[in-house]
């Protein structure tokens, strides 16, 4: 079968759920047996996101390729359960990046270059290329909104994909906004109608409508859309404002969207199997306890900076059977003297991932709290190194102890920056070029990790060998490996060759552990990450 497109477009406003969306029907279509895949094209100019602010774009996803990329492609992950790579999210700035790239090389031979053709090929180029293995449906998502001056290219693509792949093999989803006004007690379908006559200005006619709303649209409505915005009328669905975000891909299947979408692209037609999503909810919604882990970070009021951390510490609770109730702590506030007060009644403390010295002082009174009270206590990347930092000072004896990220002079730079190491990825020397643009310069993406037995890590996996996602510069300096270990810190996980320190254990301890890598990208709702998953079990053993 020749791989089908479906295109998802948003209307009106932003943040209406388009990745969760697009993520769900992928979910849907995989549970009838289909091999999906997809993509995000995000119209913004930065060539990825890996320097945008977590406080404006959400959270850096890296994938095991090492690309930094948008959020959504957590969601795809979680939901669709294929791995994403580089080639899943595109910018327009990656794909001007790369015109650019060609006409200076004289790729064009002279000739003008211009949005259409050259920048809308190769856009297009980046969409067929992400079927690339033979997958029967490509779900791609337009970032941004329908009306706005730089998506215009990539609405362009898509409008002119149709034609190139053929009409049986292309289908249009538009997710707009059905607002209820309250004074007069109804849903109002004008937006929707605006921003569907606004598609269809570029030429786009969508096959489907999805409407985000608070309450379900009544036959009667869908009609009325149905009607003005030229689609049939069991083309136009609800998506009802949920609380639980695991329940879309069941909402959307009550609601027949991906029966639709198979008859539309005649797509052969199983019934899906639901089950483990049912499962998942049923768990969710009945929990046997409640444990509560508190987030020490510095990016405490954005949530969408911490999205995959926040969903692998549901599923480390849907395993546990409990509910997880996210206490965010200020890091930039805590300090010894007002630690107790701060973290008191938390079942477990989790330091996360982070850049800069900002709120580093917090961290490390926060994992000093938690080794010394036995709370159980999950350090991730920069979490984990505030977590040796702190054992260092109070532990080892060495009150200077410090990352040379933040003193580049410490006497004792227990977290450095190495300059050379083995990548067993491509199984050659890596040397760090700091003289390189920001980005370039860190370990990225997944390396091997070897476990040594009889420790907590060890057991929480259930193998000797895996292999996790990394974004960071600096490093365990292994040069105080024998002292930390005299002193009970165990240096649970090392890259093979042991030069590279993964993951960090306290013994005397209930359950502290720290690792290097960013685990929560590797987690699932329906596979919790193990860490996560023995993490919670820790803290509802200290609840
Ligand atoms: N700033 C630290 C480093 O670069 C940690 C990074 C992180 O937590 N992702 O090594």
């Amino acid at each position: 079968m020749k791989t089908k497109f479906l295109f998802v477009t948003g209307g009106v406003l932003s943040s209406l759920g388009k990745g969760l969306a697009a993520a769900s029907i992928g979910a849907l279509l995989k549970s009838r047996g289909l091999k999906v895949t997809i993509q995000k094209l995000d119209p913004y100019i930065n060539v990825d996101p890996g320097t945008m602010n977590p406080f404006q774009h959400g959270e850096v996803f890296v994938t095991d390729d090492g690309a930094e990329t948008d959020l959504d492609l957590g969601h795809y992950e979680r939901y669709v359960g294929v791995p994403m790579a580089q080639y899943n999210n595109y910018t327009s700035g990656s794909i001007y990046h790369t015109v650019i790239t060609k006409e200076r090389r004289g790729d064009y031979l002279g000739g003008t270059v211009q949005v259409i053709p050259h920048v809308t090929d190769e856009i297009k180029k980046a969409i067929r290329g992400v079927a690339r293995h033979d997958e029967d449906v490509a779900i791609i998502e337009i970032g941004g909104t329908v009306g706005d001056i730089e998506g215009l290219p990539f609405l362009e693509a898509i409008r002119q994909l149709r034609s190139d792949l053929g009409k049986e093999n292309v289908c249009y989803i538009h997710l707009t906004l059905v607002p209820y006004m309250r004074a007069a007690g109804e849903l109002k379908t004008k937006p929707t109608q605006h921003s569907v006559k606004e598609l269809r200005s570029i030429g786009i006619q969508p096959d489907l409508i999805l409407c985000r709303s608070e309450v379900e649209l009544s036959d009667e409505l869908k009609g009325k859309i149905a009607l003005f915005c030229n689609v049939e009328q069991d083309a136009v669905f609800s998506a009802v404002d949920l609380d639980n975000i695991y329940e879309l891909p069941l909402a959307f299947y009550n609601e027949g969207l991906d029966q639709k979408i198979a008859i539309m692209l005649r797509l052969p037609a199983k019934n899906p199997s639901l089950a483990p999503w049912q499962h998942l909810v049923q768990t969710q919604s009945n929990p046997q306890g409640r444990v509560k882990i508190g987030i020490v970070g510095k990016y405490v009021d954005l949530k969408e900076a911490y999205k995959s951390l926040h969903e692998a510490l549901i599923h480390g609770g849907v395993s546990n059977m409990v509910s997880v109730e996210l206490v965010y702590v200020s890091a930039e506030e805590l300090s010894t003297e007002n630690a107790s007060a701060m973290l008191q009644g938390l079942d477990g403390i989790l330091v996360p991932g982070g850049f800069g010295y900002r709120g580093v002082e917090g961290k490390i009174v926060a994992s000093g709290y938690a080794r010394t009270h036995g709370i159980p206590f999950f350090g991730i990347c920069l979490g984990m190194q505030c977590a040796v930092v702190e054992f260092a000072r109070n532990v080892l004896g060495l009150p200077e102890a410090n990352s040379s990220e933040f003193v580049p002079d410490t006497p004792d730079p227990i977290i450095y920056l190495m300059t050379e190491w083995y990548d067993f990825r491509t199984q050659s020397m890596q040397t760090r070029d700091e003289t390189s643009e920001k980005g370039g310069t860190m370990r990225l993406g997944s390396y091997p990790c070897q476990l040594k037995e009889g420790t907590k890590a060890r057991e929480a996996y259930g193998e000797s060998r895996v292999e996790e996602r990394h974004r960071h510069r600096y490093e365990f300096n292994t040069d105080y490996s024998r002292i930390c270990q005299e002193a009970g810190m165990v240096l649970s996980g090392t890259s093979p060759d042991e030069t590279l320190v993964e993951i960090v254990e306290i013994t005397d301890h209930p359950w502290f552990v720290g690792c290097q890598f960013h685990p929560e990208f590797k987690s699932r709702p329906m596979q919790p990450h193990p860490l996560f998953r023995e993490f919670i079990r820790a803290a509802k053993d200290n609840s």
